[in-house]
């Protein structure tokens, strides 16, 4: 009897040591839900005219565990466009598709430090680097990705990269039109940057085409349950945990999980890696997810933005989360 206590024990202790408990990562969440419930700072964007309208009081936190544990706290279902989180998946199919070589050789992987929609970063890169020293999460590159998918046609295309963002979310998902139309209608600026990357032949053909893609890509709708689900495919080496479909290769994650820690979040990204340790994305729908390789992806879903055009709620609660969970993958204990 005394020495199976004794088992016992070891064995809880041992499991405290490696893993959260369902407990201490349900508490977290729901800590930072009520922290930040009431914050009222940040606003919608406003540049695409649909998302001015959105419900500024969405606020969702979703995680989900390497190993298919789905946590909640707050509004998981109403979903908001995901803009430029989109980014990570066209870069991953594009990475799937060519090798990790060719996102490196045509766009480059490192940060700008300047805004996502920046077009003096592809000068400043052409002009004083003479390449392309820029990376695939902001929008000159991430257009760029989009016009290397594979396919025959734009639907061929639209398929495979809107297949490849549901298998991550482990459900079918859908564009909202109206966002779509908003942004399609005001985009002269992207427009601008796919024929400067066009002309500086990043592009190779067909650069309103790519725009195009890009556009519909950012207006996917999804909720923070989905995001979540999307991060932990990243977190889990590239296997959606809950339905457990690989869906990126295993290879191309620390490619990946690296130009989001260096550009996630464009010039807050230091910041942002100072302060968590995490590898993230956000989207001006006001989205954001972060990835604790080999733990969980978390993410949260508020539309209020900061100045750098990051949700100010999210930025605060998954900080919290990830800084409560110790998710750091820099914070070690010493041998
Ligand atoms: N669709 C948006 C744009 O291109 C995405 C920007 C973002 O989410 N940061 O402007």
């Amino acid at each position: 009897m005394k020495r199976l206590f004794v088992l016992l024990w070891t064995l809880v202790l041992a499991a405290g040591a490696a893993e959260l408990t369902d407990a201490q990562i349900q508490s977290a969440l729901n800590a930072a839900y009520a922290k930040y419930k009431d914050l009222n700072e940040g606003k919608n964007t406003d540049y695409i005219p649909a998302l001015a309208k959105v419900d500024s009081k969405i606020y969702g936190i979703a995680l989900v565990t390497s190993s298919g544990n789905v946590f909640t706290a707050g509004d998981v279902r109403s979903q908001v466009s995901i803009q430029s989180i989109s980014k990570v998946f066209t870069m991953a199919k594009v990475m799937d598709e060519q090798g990790a070589e060719a996102i490196e050789k045509r766009i480059g992987v490192d940060p700008t430090g300047m805004r996502f929609n920046s077009i003096v970063a592809v000068e400043w890169a052409q002009k004083l680097m003479g390449g392309p020293e820029i990376n695939p999460l902001m929008n000159p590159g991430a257009i760029t990705a989009t016009s290397m998918l594979a396919g025959d046609n734009r639907q061929e295309i639209w398929n495979g990269l809107l297949g490849c963002c549901s298998a991550c979310a482990g459900r079918p998902l859908t564009v909202d039109k109206e966002v779509f139309d908003s942004e399609s209608a005001t985009n002269q600026r992207n427009q601008a940057i796919g024929y400067l990357m066009y002309a500086y032949e990043f592009i190779k053909k067909e650069p309103m085409w790519a725009t195009d893609i890009y556009t519909e890509q950012c207006s996917v709708s999804v909720n923070a349950k989905d995001l979540a689900a999307m991060a932990g495919t990243l977190a889990n080496g590239g296997k959606n945990p809950v339905t457990g479909k690989r869906v990126v290769k295993q290879e191309n994650i620390p490619g990946i999980l690296a130009v989001m820690a260096i550009a996630g979040l464009y010039d807050d990204s230091g910041k942002w890696l100072y302060h968590t340790g995490l590898p993230a994305k956000s989207g001006v729908g006001g989205g954001r997810i972060a990835v604790a390789p080999g733990k969980f992806g978390i993410a949260v879903v508020s539309p209020p933005l900061d100045a750098a055009g990051n949700s100010v709620r999210a930025q605060r609660a998954i900080a919290d989360i990830a800084n409560g969970l110790r998710a750091s993958p820099y914070q070690v204990a010493p041998r």
